[in-house]
């Protein structure tokens, strides 16, 4: 239930819903899924479907992570990239091998505990987490090349695009009740923006929660 065979079936599926990347479907082929879940779930987690990982919120489905990935990688290599809502930080280890430096923050503490020691345990070494609200993105060390979002705020906070490198691609969902995947690509002041398909997520919270 959690060998190979399920997840080329899961890795065949988002094949015939169109996602077109090796690189990505290969990835997808090689992340255990089933470690990103409570084991009570574990049987379900080569299904292409959210599931529950507590606190109110979701591991994304299998065919989102993979287009928004796919989407977000689509213009060439990223060199550092951002997202927000680690949660179980499955969206962080199908990213990891396909980035230079992934920087991840959450803002519900126990969400966070939980994803840093499983990617430290899985050994995913360019990833670096932290607790807190994504409103703010991670300036540190922004710029990035790539921005990527799992909770859909009513627009796309004014912080993020600031942490946009030039060339830079910000993928994430926005709405409330309709949600739609946004592509924002940066080129010096200008900020392009491709509406593309609807999507549900949980909604982009203000604040940590502990
Ligand atoms: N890709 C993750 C998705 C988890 S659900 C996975 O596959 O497991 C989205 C996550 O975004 C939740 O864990 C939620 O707590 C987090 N989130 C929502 N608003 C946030 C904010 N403002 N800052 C940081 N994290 C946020």
């Amino acid at each position: 239930m959690t060998s190979q065979r399920t997840r080329n079936r899961l890795v065949q599926r988002l094949r015939d819903s169109g996602i077109r990347s090796q690189a990505v479907l290969d990835v997808i082929a090689q992340t255990p899924r089933h470690l990103f879940v409570d084991e009570a779930l574990a049987h379900r987690a080569y299904e292409d479907t959210a599931l529950p990982i507590g606190h109110g919120q979701t591991i994304s489905q299998p065919l989102t992570v993979a287009r928004m990935t796919e989407v977000l990688l689509e213009a060439g290599p990223l060199a550092r990239v951002l997202e927000i809502g680690t949660g179980s930080g499955y969206q962080t280890a199908v990213l990891s091998p396909l980035v230079g430096t992934l920087y991840s923050v959450e803002r519900i503490e126990p969400l966070h505990l939980k994803a840093r020691q499983r990617l430290q345990q899985l050994n995913y070494r360019n990833v670096r987490l932290k607790l807190s609200d994504g409103t703010w993105g991670w300036p540190e060390y922004g710029l990035y090349d790539g921005i990527l979002a799992a909770a859909a705020p009513d627009a796309v906070p004014d912080s993020l695009l600031q942490q946009l490198a030039d060339g830079g691609r910000l993928i994430m969902p926005v709405g409330s009740q309709e949600q739609k995947l946004v592509l924002i690509t940066r080129q010096g002041d200008n900020f392009s923006r491709k509406t593309l398909e609807s999507v549900r997520f949980v909604p982009f919270l203000p604040g940590v929660q502990r």
